[in-house]
């Protein structure tokens, strides 16, 4: 007889990552390859950033602070919050499994949009709630009305991704807030605000002052997007510190590694690259609308560091693949919940021009 694993694990949909397996992110590069499939920042951290990672790397005999104090402090310090509500985990999908776990058990609800980030689809699976999905409305917006409509006495979670992963759209914080005042005190928010440094519609940091009037919101960052540390996986949460110390109690101790705090303490402090990132960011994201749209395709305007982009009547599979012959990677539509679609994430200015000529020549 063989041996028989739990029923939930063939609910979870398992991840299909947007680089090749098996290589090193640096030898992918070394190849000539154009990483445009994970909406990582094509910049390597700030160079202060790189010296505090080779400092903590001398003392790495030793664990990490399992608090993340010195960290959590510099985050609290930045947003001008109680370090006690600020919770760190490895990357936000962590701080995600984390909540899940701690939030939702059989029996319970939790609510989000769809399309939208391809981990939430782990959390009914792995805490035993029951999902519901709200489609996106209009424009690939997310339908705050939708999601209301689905919240009853049994939801214990809401997600709402925004900007959102993988359409790009963004909903001001005034709208947010609209969304807040119907939904009722025991549930939950999440707003992930993976990409909020890039969006237009509002300062970054005007989420922040709902957690004010709302006690039940949780807004969740990460250093792996615009600080341009994915590798070495930080991401938080700024809620209350009874969130906080439910994800700290039902995740490993130690999570954040030691590198990834100093690094990740040290990024905090460099408002001015973050700045500089975002517009950079900027332009090229105007250079990829512009192109895409020039070929006839439709974007939404986007409020990330990527586009998605409909493909009209060519076929999604044989654009991803002729882009990757020519050394592109880009992320097909279908496994994110938008057949039809491929989505592109911002690369240095010579692989979006490389995208969008080569994008070019396979429309033809
Ligand atoms: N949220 C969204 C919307 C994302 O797109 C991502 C990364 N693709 C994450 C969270 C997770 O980021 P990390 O775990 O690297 O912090």
């Amino acid at each position: 007889m063989s041996v028989q694993f739990a029923h939930k694990l063939a609910q979870i949909p398992g991840y299909v990552a947007g680089a090749p397996a098996g290589k090193a992110p640096e030898s992918i590069a070394d190849e000539g390859i154009a990483q445009l499939a994970s909406n990582e920042s094509p910049f390597g951290p700030h160079p202060a950033v790189v010296e505090a990672i080779a400092r903590a790397a001398a003392a790495a005999n030793r664990y990490p602070d399992p608090s993340a104090g010195l960290l959590r402090r510099r985050i609290a310090e930045r947003y001008e919050v109680d370090p006690a509500g600020v919770a760190l985990a490895n990357g936000s999908c962590e701080v995600l499994l984390a909540a899940a776990l701690a939030l939702c058990e059989p029996g319970a609800e939790l609510v989000y949009a769809w399309p939208s980030f391809s981990i939430y689809p782990y959390l009914a699976p792995l805490s035993g709630a029951r999902e519901i999905r709200a489609p996106l409305g209009e424009g690939d917006v997310h339908d705050l009305d939708a999601i209301a409509t689905e919240i009853t006495a049994a939801t214990q979670l809401v997600i709402v991704c925004n900007p959102n992963n993988p359409t790009g759209t963004h909903l001001p914080a005034a709208r947010i807030a609209e969304f807040l005042e119907r939904v009722p005190g025991h549930v939950t928010v999440i707003v992930d605000e993976a990409y909020v440094e890039f969006q237009l519609n509002d300062h970054p940091d005007a989420s922040l002052d709902l957690r004010r009037d709302f006690p039940n919101l949780v807004l969740m960052r990460t250093f792996s997007k615009v600080y341009g540390l994915a590798g070495l996986r930080v991401g938080y949460a700024i809620g209350g510190a009874k969130f906080r110390s439910a994800v700290d109690a039902v995740r490993q101790p130690f999570s954040v590694n030691a590198l990834a705090q100093a690094a990740a303490a040290e990024a905090v402090r460099h408002g001015d690259d973050v700045a500089a990132r975002v517009e950079r960011n900027l332009v090229e994201r105007v250079l990829v609308e512009e192109g895409v749209r020039e070929l006839g395709l439709e974007t939404p305007d986007s409020h990330a560091n990527f586009s998605w982009v409909a493909l009209g009547d060519a076929d999604e599979a044989e654009v991803v693949a002729a882009l990757a012959e020519r050394g592109i990677l880009v992320r097909p539509g279908t496994p994110l919940g938008g057949p039809g679609h491929i989505r592109v994430s911002y690369g240095a200015a010579d692989e979006n021009r490389r995208f969008l000529d080569a994008l070019g020549e396979i429309l033809g």
